[in-house]
Order: C-alpha cells, then structure tokens, then sequence
C-alpha cells in the first residue's frame, strides 16, 4: 500500500529567479493537486531539524546555509503513489543528471540548489509535511 501525498518544497534559487509559478504550473499540470501551500523562511534551527538525517553527510553545513539563504515554498501535493511519482517527475538530485523535462533538469542549476525538495518514503513525507503545516492547513 503506497500513500496518495508527499510533501514538497521549492528551494531558495529557484523562489529568487521567480520561478513558483513556473514550477506549481508544471506540478499541476503533472497530477500533483496542491494540497497545502504556504511560503516561508526557514531559520538555521528548523533547516538543520528538516535535513537532520544529512547531518553526518559533508555537505550539511552548506546546505543548510542554502536552504536558510531565501524564501522557499512548502506544499503537500496529492497523486496516486506520490512519493514515487514526484521523484520521478523532478528528476535525479544533480541537475546535471536528471531526465529531460524534469523539474530539476529545467530549473536546478547545480546538485546543491537543485530547485525543489521531494519526500524519499511515505514515513517522510508525513514527518515532513508535519513539520511544515499544522493538520487545519491541510485541505
Ligand atoms: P534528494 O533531495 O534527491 O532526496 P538527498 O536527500 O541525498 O537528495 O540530499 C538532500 C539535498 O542535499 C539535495 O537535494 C541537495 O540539495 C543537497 N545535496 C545532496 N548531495 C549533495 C552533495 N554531494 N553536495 C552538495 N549538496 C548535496
Ligand atoms: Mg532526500
């Protein structure tokens, strides 16, 4: 049994370069429907909590200085299997990598600030989406 939602984020660059609309446009015109939106900024604390997993990892530092350096957007989108399906609309975690026409192939500009934040497994996307968004700014 796989879940319906996953929890997203737009990232900092890709909020700077304007480029929200762009992204929510492609996401709903994907299937994901918008269940919960908010804009943010996340503080040093909550980005270390978020990325807490990484936190042995050796790009930790910078990429919670990048995810504190701007804005981002949080969403929980809703599709049948939607871990799975929102990875695979946004592509491999370096821009570089990442298949045509996904989110990150048009929109990341290095494996760090990759444009968008996808849950892994759908324990995480509820330990995310709980993280972000109270259960009345769920619709
Ligand atoms: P994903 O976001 O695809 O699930 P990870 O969970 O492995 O990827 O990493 C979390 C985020 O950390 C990535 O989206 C990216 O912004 C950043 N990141 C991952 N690996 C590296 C790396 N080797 N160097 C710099 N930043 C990285
Ligand atoms: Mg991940």
């Amino acid at each position: 049994m796989t879940g319906n939602k996953t929890l997203a984020m737009i990232k900092p660059e890709a909020v700077a370069e304007g480029n929200i609309g762009a992204i929510l446009d492609m996401m709903s015109k994907g299937g994901f429907k918008i269940k919960a939106l908010k804009l943010l900024q996340l503080s040093e604390e909550r980005a270390k909590a978020f990325y807490a997993v990484h936190a042995e990892r050796p790009f930790y530092h910078d990429l919670v200085n990048y995810m504190i350096s701007g804005p981002i957007i949080a969403t929980v989108l809703e599709k049948d299997n939607a871990v799975q399906a929102f990875r695979d609309f946004i592509g491999a975690t370096n821009p570089a990598e990442a298949a045509e026409g996904t989110i990150r192939a048009i929109y990341g500009r290095s494996l760090e600030s990759n444009a968008v934040h996808g849950s892994d497994s759908d324990e995480n996307a509820v330990i995310e989406t709980e993280f972000h968004f109270s259960a009345d700014e769920i619709v």
